[in-house]
């Protein structure tokens, strides 16, 4: 039974669903296939537990947080285990991917108030009379839906901050990550167990479709950008704000003063890592053609080494979902027929439910394997004349949500940074700025809008109000029809004396 489905619903709903372990088809647990009626159930629910969650206050919830936290860090062997199960990640992997939610627990529980609390903000010299305020208010209740590539790490940036924020959650998790989802669902109504305020709901993507309708106050959105122009028009019938964490075609950069054992390292963790289904994994290199033979070489040395496979050696997992492998062999097949040329594994590698590592090099721009999202564990290395050249191409697609520089010079790996046209870039390491709470998390373009993590994402779960009390009557009142004309000339003059004066 999950958090949904509680005696205060009528009837079960009639179909279910399995959740079943990639590697192996065998079935981990079943879920309801919730509808329309269930959902309108949570989410009612979820508005009384929110007034309940917002009137505990900061220090009350935040103590609910970190005992959250503490639990999941306490039984991080039992999450990991089942999210290695079901995505099929290995066990270190999924440890290290709870770990990660964790720390973003903490940041958020911790740093809420400051934030999001009231503060004084200067009312200026026109309104001098006024005592202004700035506050942050929860939006009531926040429908969370979820991928099930990081179903613990990618959730927890939305929820986390949702709930820090004073937010009832109701989360969706992907219907191949669903144990996952409802095992950290239940672990904080360990913690919290007096209100409903964070709930499962469970199903495919009419679940997800229901929880968009269903009039809650914001959607927290996690997956391809095609099912995030569904959503949203969703939520356009009824105005409901969402934020969208959307895929990625994210590109490392090798300048030529760059480690390039670091950089072929990096490359290859953050391309074959989770089996490539990363949102911000990389999968294109573009490399500065003095070293490009020299870098190549070494991420070939190194991808070689690794192995796909579901005992406790393997490197990483399976595909999670079944139907990702086509879309590899798509791109794969595409970019042989247009010229790309696989220095390591061919079209022999993609072995359901497995895919061994693959390098492409020499693969036209055109192609899908450059193009569009791979989600697999393959890279394209590309030449190029200069790092220039290289933010180029990078920026040559519809997408945009993380990159990586490799460049020993500060200066120029600051300004390609810069240039990439990306949410998040790292400079010397990959993925590294999903271990730093404080920054914010979200791409542009097809990658998505809003930002999860950090001040911007506590805020991205509440609604500015802002209050301002006249603490004297003013000099000069304007807003009174009895205001005179000797009041305006007065005010004009201040206005001319405060701003007037010429810049140019
Ligand atoms: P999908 O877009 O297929 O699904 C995402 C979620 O939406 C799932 O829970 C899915 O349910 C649900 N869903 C499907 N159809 C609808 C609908 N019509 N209305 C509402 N919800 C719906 O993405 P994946 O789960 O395949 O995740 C992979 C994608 O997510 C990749 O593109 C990846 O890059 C991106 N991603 C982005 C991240 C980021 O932070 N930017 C992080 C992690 C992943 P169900 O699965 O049950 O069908």
């Amino acid at each position: 039974m999950t958090a949904a489905m509680t005696a205060q619903d009528t009837k079960r709903p009639a179909e279910t669903f399995d959740s079943v372990n990639p590697a192996n088809g065998e079935v981990i647990a079943s879920f309801p296939a919730c509808g329309q009626r269930e959902i309108g159930a949570s989410v009612d629910r979820a508005a009384s537990a929110a007034r309940w969650w917002a009137g505990l206050g900061w220090k009350q919830r935040r103590g609910y947080l970190l005992a959250w936290k503490s639990y999941l860090a306490r039984y991080i062997g039992r999450g990991a285990q089942l999210l290695h199960v079901e995505t099929g990640k290995p066990l270190g992997d999924a440890q290290l991917e709870i770990l990660l939610a964790i720390v973003h627990i903490d940041w958020a529980a911790k740093h809420a108030k400051r934030v999001l609390g009231p503060r004084r903000v200067r009312s200026g010299l026109v309104a001098i009379n006024q005592s202004a305020t700035l506050e942050y208010q929860p939006l009531g209740v926040v429908g969370v839906i979820g991928p099930w590539n990081y179903p613990v790490f990618t959730p927890v940036g939305s929820i986390a901050y949702a709930l820090a924020a004073g937010n009832a959650v109701v989360y969706k998790p992907s219907e191949y990550a669903t144990a996952t989802g409802a095992w950290l669902v239940e672990s904080f109504a360990d913690i919290v167990g007096e209100q409903p305020v964070l709930q499962l709901v469970t199903g495919s993507g009419d679940t997800g479709a229901a929880l968009a309708r269903s009039g809650v106050d914001k959607i927290a959105f996690t997956g391809s950008a095609t099912t995030a122009r569904k959503v949203m028009a969703a939520c356009a019938e009824n105005l409901t704000p969402m934020v969208a964490e959307c895929g990625g075609k994210d590109a490392l950069i090798v300048d030529t003063d760059a480690n390039l054992d670091a950089a072929a390292d990096a490359a290859v963790w953050g391309a074959l890592s989770n089996a490539g289904q990363t949102c911000v994994g990389v999968e294109r290199v573009y490399v500065v053609e003095s070293v490009y033979h020299t870098f190549l070489e070494r991420v070939i040395e190194r991808a070689a080494k690794l192995r796909p496979g579901e005992d406790r050696d393997a490197d990483y997992g399976p595909m999670t979902m079944p139907t990702q492998i086509d879309v590899v062999e798509r791109h794969l097949a595409d970019a042989i027929a247009r010229g790309g040329r696989t220095v390591l594994g061919d079209m022999g590698s993609v072995r359901k439910p497995f895919v061994e590592p693959i390098i492409l090099s020499d693969v036209p721009e055109r192609s899908s394997a450059i193009t569009e999202e791979t989600f697999g564990p393959t890279i394209t290395v590309t030449k190029v004349h200069d790092v220039a050249e290289a933010v180029r191409r990078a920026n040559a697609t519809r997408y945009g949500l993380a990159a990586t520089v490799f460049v020993k010079n500060k200066k120029r790996g600051m300004a390609a940074a810069r240039t990439v046209r990306s949410g998040m870039t790292s400079i010397n390491s990959v993925i590294a700025f999903a271990a730093i709470p404080e920054l914010p998390f979200g791409g542009v373009g097809d990658s998505g809008f809003g930002r999860i993590h950090g001040a911007d994402g506590l805020r991205e779960m509440s609604r500015a109000k802002a209050i301002t009390r006249q603490r004297f009557r003013p000099p000069l009142n304007l807003t009174t029809f009895s205001r005179s004309d000797e009041q305006m000339r007065k005010l004009l003059r201040l206005v001319t004396l405060l701003h007037g004066r010429r810049y140019r």
